[in-house]
């Protein structure tokens, strides 16, 4: 959010109520939609480099039965593939986008309202 304010010429501060990033957490899926939300801000071929194109997704229950199969990547619908990256390779990568937008992060700064 931050960064597409920027980008339309609003400045725009971010305020988190923990004293660091939270860098923790293993992959995270994003989807096509996602992705095309990134690629506006330039990221999309980061993103790629750093994670997996994810092609298909199969979910499987307890039993390792399979419950669905589906398409996670259709270029010819989306433009964008879907990715596969560690959380923490996604928020050094949205970091270090802030940090040359010259967009400030103030942590440990629980926000109590909006005036
Ligand atoms: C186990 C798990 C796996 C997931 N896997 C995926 C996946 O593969 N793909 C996917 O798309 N989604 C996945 N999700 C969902 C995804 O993580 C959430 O939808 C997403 O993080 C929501 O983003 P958010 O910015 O709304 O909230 P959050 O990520 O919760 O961010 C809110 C932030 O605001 C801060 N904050 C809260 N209150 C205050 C305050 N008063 N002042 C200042 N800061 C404050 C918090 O510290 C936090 O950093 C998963 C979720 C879980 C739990």
């Amino acid at each position: 959010m931050a960064l597409f304010l920027k980008k339309i010429r609003q400045s725009a501060e971010i305020f988190q109520v923990t004293d660091t990033s939270n860098m923790l957490g293993a992959g995270l899926n994003i989807i096509s939609n996602g992705m095309l939300v990134l690629k506006e801000l330039g990221l999309e071929n980061e993103i790629i480099e750093n994670g997996s194109i994810v092609k298909d997704g199969v979910f499987k229950n307890a039993k390792d039965s399979r419950l669905a199969k589906f398409r996670f990547t259709n270029l010819k619908k989306y433009q964008s593939p879907a990715v596969n990256i560690k959380r923490k390779a996604l928020h050094r990568i949205l970091l270090d986008k802030l940090n040359e937008e010259n967009i400030p992060i103030h942590f440990n700064k629980k926000l109590s309202g909006i005036r």
